[in-house]
């Protein structure tokens, strides 16, 4: 004898239940407290990216480079989009945007989700809220370490050679890195990176060694994780000798 049971699973998920509802609420609240820093800010604030920002690893809309750590971004009143405002990076993608009257966005079609998107008719008057005072100014090599100046220390603490000294760059405007992926953040390296070569010297590989912008990829590739071998080719590379 079987037991046929046609009794139907009643509990099926529904889009709009109150647990969905609150959990929405919920993880909204965490956003804004996980990136306290940007929190209290008043519009056209200079804002710097963190991890927890809402455009982090987004698309800049001018420059389109994807906004990392430490980037300085002001935000459309309207509707939230990240623009970038950085003289580390002289990356002035605000002022570029608005220029000329020009709004923030205008309607289009996006062909790959077929919806049209509507567009933010915010337009800017010229101006900042803080155009005289707080406007933040490139840190020079010394100001930067005395600024973050524990920071500073731990990551130097923290830099492991396995591989001997590492010649670190800076990167140039129109240096033929610019582009290049650095294969542990997957973000594209910049004009102003501070960067290091893979080490087994055949492949075009670039990680980006830059403690003052907490992107120290090198050392978490060889480092940390101990890799000792291409992320391009898999070659292995040698330690250097010990002393
Ligand atoms: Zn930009
Ligand atoms: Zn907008
Ligand atoms: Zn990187
Ligand atoms: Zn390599």
């Amino acid at each position: 004898m079987t037991l046929n049971s046609s009794h139907k699973d009643k509990t099926h998920k529904d889009k709009n239940s109150l647990k969905t509802r609150l959990s929405r609420e919920i993880q909204t609240g965490i956003d804004s407290a996980k990136d306290s820093e940007n929190a209290d800010l008043p519009d056209l604030a200079i804002r710097t990216t963190t991890m927890y920002s809402k455009w982090y690893t987004r698309h800049c809309p001018t420059c389109k480079l994807k906004f990392r750590e430490q980037d300085q971004v002001r935000l459309c009143p309207q509707c939230s989009q990240a623009y970038h405002d950085d003289d580390q990076y002289n990356l002035r993608c605000w002022e570029r945007h608005f220029a000329n009257e020009r709004n923030c966005k205008n309607d289009s079609h996006d062909p790959i989700n077929e919806v049209d998107r509507k567009g933010c008719y915010y337009k800017w008057n010229g101006k900042f809220p803080d155009d005289d005072d707080s406007r933040r100014q490139p840190l020079s090599d010394f100001s930067r370490v005395e600024e973050i100046g524990p920071q500073f220390l731990s990551g130097l603490e923290n830099i492991r050679k396995p591989f001997g000294e590492e010649k670190i760059e800076i990167v140039k405007e129109y240096d033929e890195k610019v582009g290049l992926k650095c294969p542990w953040c997957r973000f594209l390296i910049r004009p102003g990176d501070h960067v290091v070569a893979c080490p087994c010297g055949k492949c075009n590989t670039w990680f980006h060694m830059d403690i003052y912008r907490h992107l120290t990829c090198w050392n978490e590739w060889n480092g940390f994780r101990g890799n000792n071998f291409c992320p391009e080719t898999s070659a292995k590379i040698e330690k250097a000798p010990e002393k």
